[in-house]
């Protein structure tokens, strides 16, 4: 689950990060109230979207401005120019796609003299099965590029689980980003900060892209990303509170809401799969054919009629899916229960595309004999590679 900047910082806060004040604001209103609060001299007015980049963003409506979803004011009047300008504006950044995401949310933060821009972030890496940090001194730029160009700019190490971090982390962190005396011990406190926010919250990832050294030496959090396992988060009301669904697929949410475990694709081909492996099999062997998949859906194990109807109506729902191919091996759940949902599923909402069914394993006479006597306009397939032939060819001649 990711977060919005301005919830990230105040998760880091409590964590005693050094971070700017900063207020939250849905209005031009309250734009202006965060700015009288804080006091100036100097203010940043940010858009608050799920994805980085903002700084060198565009807007897709003119009157927007050309500035980016980051920017410095100077005065009172300026950030309520700039909230009036953004907020309800679609911003679209490296990270967004080409749609763009629509600004709902700004924060309003204290402006920042800045001295230099590093890059530092935290995950846990599958490698070593620890947390690595992840340090840079070429900062608030596009770190990828960094790593292509300049990888000896990038520096890392891990944390052994069974210490937690020492203070040898600390000096390795100072030495990669060139700090020493004061600037090194605030390193050195830092990553221990972090480090602990980040197992007690249960993170999976936490990217400060710029930390800055302030022109009076002070370290400071400006940019703040953070992801939190998904897994864990019945241990984090206080964390699952801070969730944006305007930022998440509206498909995604309903899928999570049945159990189903469903990812967006930008294909043409909708596919309801039982386990995980087959689903990656199917998305494969469609691409081999020729065409996309729309999306990743993984029904489960123990699927029920009411799960494969929601399942069947999420795809049934997204206008990019041209056709349907279900694919489904008997094991634990029964090919007549899936063949009852889609039946369910169809004369509830109805179908407007190409439909192949392909069953096989437990009771699947029975199921198809349902499909069969159900009258429905349905195509079945034998095995994997006719299924998928058999999509791609009537989503061809559909289209
Ligand atoms: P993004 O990564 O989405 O572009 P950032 O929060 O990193 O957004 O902001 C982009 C740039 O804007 C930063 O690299 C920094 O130069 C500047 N910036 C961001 N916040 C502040 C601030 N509080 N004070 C001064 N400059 C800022
Ligand atoms: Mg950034």
């Amino acid at each position: 689950m990711n977060i919005h900047e301005y919830q990230a910082k105040a998760v880091l806060r409590a964590f005693s990060a050094p971070v700017a004040n900063g207020f939250p604001a849905f209005t031009p209103e309250e734009a202006v109230e965060a700015a009288k609060k804080l006091g100036g001299p100097l203010w940043v007015v940010k858009t608050q979207i799920h994805a980085g980049g903002r700084g060198k963003g565009k807007f897709k409506e003119p009157e927007a401005g050309d500035k980016g979803g980051v920017r410095l004011a100077r005065s009172i009047e300026e950030v309520e120019t700039f909230a009036r300008q953004m907020l309800g504006a679609t911003l679209v950044t490296v990270q967004t796609g080409p749609a763009g995401k629509q600004v709902h949310r700004l924060y309003i933060e204290d402006g920042a003299n800045i001295d230099k821009e590093f890059y530092l972030s935290a995950l846990v890496d599958r490698v070593t099965s620890r947390i690595s940090f992840v340090l840079s001194t070429e900062g608030g730029v596009n770190i990828e590029d960094v790593a292509h160009n300049t990888p000896e700019k990038i520096h890392s190490f891990s944390v052994d689980p069974a210490t937690g971090i020492m203070p040898h982390h600390g000096r390795a962190a100072a030495k990669a980003l060139g700090l020493t005396g004061e600037g090194a011990k605030q390193i050195e406190s830092l990553v221990t900060r972090l480090y602990t926010a980040f197992v007690n919250k249960d993170m999976s990832m936490l990217e400060i892209n710029p930390l800055i050294v302030q022109s009076n030496g002070q370290l400071r959090v400006l940019d703040a990303k953070v992801s939190f396992d998904s897994n864990a988060l019945y241990r984090h009301p206080d964390i699952v509170a801070l969730r944006d669904e305007t930022e998440e697929d509206a498909k995604e949410i309903e899928a999570s809401k049945h159990d189903l475990n469903y990812i967006t694709l930008d294909g043409t081909i909708g596919c309801m799969v039982n386990g995980a492996g087959l689903a990656m099999a199917t998305m494969d062997i469609i691409k081999l054919y020729g065409e996309s998949p729309a999306n990743f859906l993984d029904v489960g194990g123990g699927a029920t009629k009411e799960k494969v109807t929601a399942a069947f109506k999420i795809l049934t729902a997204d206008s990019n899916v041209k056709g349907i191919l279900i694919n489904i091996f008997g094991g634990i759940m029964r090919c007549d229960v899936i063949a009852e949902g889609v039946i369910a599923a169809v004369k509830d909402v109805g179908l407007k595309v190409p439909l192949v069914v392909r069953l096989e394993g437990t009771n699947v006479d029975l199921g198809k004999k349902y499909i069969r006597e159900s009258g429905l306009n349905v195509i079945s397939a034998d095995d994997l590679d006719d299924a998928a032939q058999k999509i791609v060819n009537a989503v061809r001649a559909a289209a």
